[in-house]
């Protein structure tokens, strides 16, 4: 009787585990770990002298307007910071968050760079963004880790391609993620995650889906790691 009931609390746990908690996702948001962090708006920063304190490592997000990336923020760390990046306003300013984790005593800063253009190839993103974000990426010492998002569903871009290379030169850390994966099926995925390695020159490429949840456990492990958290 005893081994019946411990192994069926084990294939109990097994199933939590494996389903990644689904009852408390429903409740909760996506992921346990996520549950560690509150998120609180910092500001809206359209000067390097509004950038807020160097307190916590910092993570950027950036990416081309329509990539999905208040869908990505939404998904990572709630609707409070997908609606304030897109406030009338705000979208060409840096957004900076706080995430605290009182349980550990930790915190990042998330910076929610402005979307930059479609079509118009400029001659440096720069051209096309504020003044004041090339130096933000340049000298921000609590910068810790860039994430890039590109669309899944679209060919490598010239600006993405501008920005990683500028991202390189620059010494930066940087991660880029492949968007709307959700979007595209079997052959399809594989054939656009291959040629955006090969358009960004990319070793690693993580898809996401802001839909599905595919891809943030790993998304946020990467953001732990550059973060010095576990
Ligand atoms: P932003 O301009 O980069 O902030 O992009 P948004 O987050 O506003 O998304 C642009 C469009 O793409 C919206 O219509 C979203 O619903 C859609 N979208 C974003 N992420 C996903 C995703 O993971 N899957 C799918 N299927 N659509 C997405």
């Amino acid at each position: 009787m005893l081994n019946q009931i411990t192994e069926f609390v084990n294939l109990w746990y097994l199933w939590f585990v494996v389903s990644d908690c689904a009852v408390c996702s429903k409740q909760f948001g996506p992921f346990p770990h996520v549950m560690r962090y509150t998120t609180q708006f910092l500001l809206s920063a359209l000067a390097a002298a509004q950038f807020p304190a160097l307190d916590a490592p910092e993570i950027a997000f950036l990416g081309r307007s329509n990539v999905g990336k208040s869908s990505l923020l939404n998904k990572l760390v709630g609707e409070k910071a997908a609606k304030v990046s897109q406030t009338p306003g705000r979208t060409r300013a840096i957004n900076f968050f706080a995430l605290l984790d009182a349980s550990r005593k930790r915190k990042l800063v998330f910076a929610d760079l402005p979307g930059y253009g479609y079509a118009k190839i400029s001659k440096s993103i720069s051209a096309t963004w504020p003044a004041f974000i090339e130096p933000y990426l340049a000298i921000r010492s609590t910068l810790k880790l860039c994430v890039c998002l590109v669309d899944s569903n679209v060919p490598a871009q010239q600006s993405d391609r501008q920005l990683i290379d500028w991202l390189r030169a620059a010494g930066r850390e940087f991660a880029v993620v492949a968007t709307k994966i959700d979007r595209l099926s079997g052959n399809e995925r594989t054939r656009n995650l291959l040629a955006l390695k090969q358009g960004l020159e990319l070793d690693e490429l993580l898809p996401v889906s802001a839909k599905t949840g595919y891809g943030i456990k790993e998304l946020w492990a990467l953001i732990e790691a550059a973060g010095g958290n576990d």
